[in-house]
């Protein structure tokens, strides 16, 4: 039977999110009932609540995409996880599951997606997300969180969303591997990940940052080896031609030829910040002519690579730095990821919301 379940929702772009409630599906074969015990706050969540990517976002919306929850129930044909295990979802909630890259384990390129929220499912019906007490997913679309991990679900909550972004395209790059050069735009929810990723696999990380507050905890919590202020021309330009790769995570204008130069030749710049459609960066291609240098995006991970990406954070104790908050509180918080006032991952404590 479809279940009563108590969230927050945006009734429409822009407004306040106030409590909803709405309802889950039947728990089918292949599905995985989740108790919601936390769930990050995504950038995107706020994008997507204020329509800021004209994307015909849907509402009333209940975001969220970075969701740990322990599993209540099981379908009859479900193997990964079993009642009490620690479950996870993130951005993708379903796909076509036949195209080149379903098969591939790509899922977040399959050209059918269906997102955790704001969007239509395959049963014709709009999709909510983790600011909710209970989700239904389809196991497919469900990753273990491993053991080690269990007992800081808080902070493996962003895992889902900042870690896989941050993850995917360093793995993409081939920057797994020691020694590498790496900087990372921006420390919000995605740069802070992006530089704890950067560390555990053995690389020197410079983080590229507008808040000057941020320099000591990036190099003594985080492990950081150099913090340079993006405001400051002369620290921009004494890291010119060092790095390997370069991580932008930031969504508002700048000027993109100042990051391109801090590239090595052959050097990648990859961006996953994702700003309103209006705005659009230029480089000089003479920039990235000279050094023979790349200028990448990034989008998610598919569900394998999130697998991974936890099993490795399992082994090496990584979660995200959070900032605990009940549900009540998320419109506050809000306002506080616009000034870049959180360190570095707000995590919505559902149990403690008691909504
Ligand atoms: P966040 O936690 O808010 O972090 C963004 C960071 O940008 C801030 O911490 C800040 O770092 C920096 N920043 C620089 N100038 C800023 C300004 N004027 N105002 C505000 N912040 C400024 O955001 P996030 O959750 O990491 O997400 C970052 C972007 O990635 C968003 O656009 C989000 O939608 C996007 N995203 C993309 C994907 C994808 O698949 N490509 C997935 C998830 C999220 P400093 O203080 O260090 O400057
Ligand atoms: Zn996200
Ligand atoms: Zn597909």
């Amino acid at each position: 039977m479809p279940f009563p379940t108590k969230a927050y929702a945006a009734a429409a772009p822009g407004v306040a999110l106030a409590p909803y409630s709405l309802e889950r599906r039947d728990v089918g074969p292949n599905d995985v009932h989740l108790k919601i015990k936390f769930c990050g706050i995504c950038h995107s969540d706020l994008h997507l609540v204020r329509n800021e990517w004209n994307f015909g976002a849907l509402f009333p919306m209940v975001p969220g995409h970075e969701i740990v929850g322990v599993v209540q129930s099981v379908g009859g044909a479900v193997t990964k996880l079993k009642e009490g295990e620690i479950g996870a979802v993130g951005c993708l909630v379903d796909s076509c599951r036949s195209c080149e890259y379903c098969i591939d384990n790509e899922e977040q390129h399959c050209p059918k997606p269906t997102y955790t929220y704001s969007a239509i499912g395959a049963d014709g019906k709009p999709t909510y997300g983790g600011y909710s007490t209970d989700i239904v997913v389809d196991e497919r679309f469900i990753c273990k969180v491993p053991d080690a991990l269990k007992d800081q679900l808080a902070g493996v909550a962003p895992l889902l969303c900042a870690g896989i972004t941050s993850w995917m395209p360093m793995v993409y790059h081939g920057m797994n591997k020691p020694g590498k050069k790496i900087g990372v735009i921006g420390l919000g929810g995605l740069g802070h990940m992006a530089v704890k990723f950067g560390v555990a696999f053995g690389s020197e990380v410079t983080v590229i940052s507008t808040s000057e507050g941020k320099r000591e905890e990036a190099m003594k919590v985080l492990g950081a080896s150099q913090f340079i202020n993006s405001k400051d021309p002369k620290q921009m330009a004494s890291m010119s031609g060092t790095l390997d790769f370069v991580l932008d995570t930031v969504a508002v204008p700048k000027d993109m030829n100042l990051y391109v130069q801090l590239l090595k030749p052959r050097g990648v710049l990859a961006t996953v910040g994702a700003p309103p459609p209006t705005y659009s960066f230029q480089i000089a291609p003479m920039a990235m002519i000279l050094g023979s240098k790349m200028v990448a995006g990034s989008a998610i991970g598919g569900l394998k690579a999130t697998q991974e990406m936890l099993d490795f954070c399992g082994e090496k104790g990584i979660t995200a730095m959070v900032e605990v908050i009940k549900m009540q509180e998320v419109n506050e918080a809000y306002e506080r990821m616009v000034r870049a006032d959180v360190r570095y991952r707000f995590s919505i404590d559902m149990e403690a919301s008691a909504l």
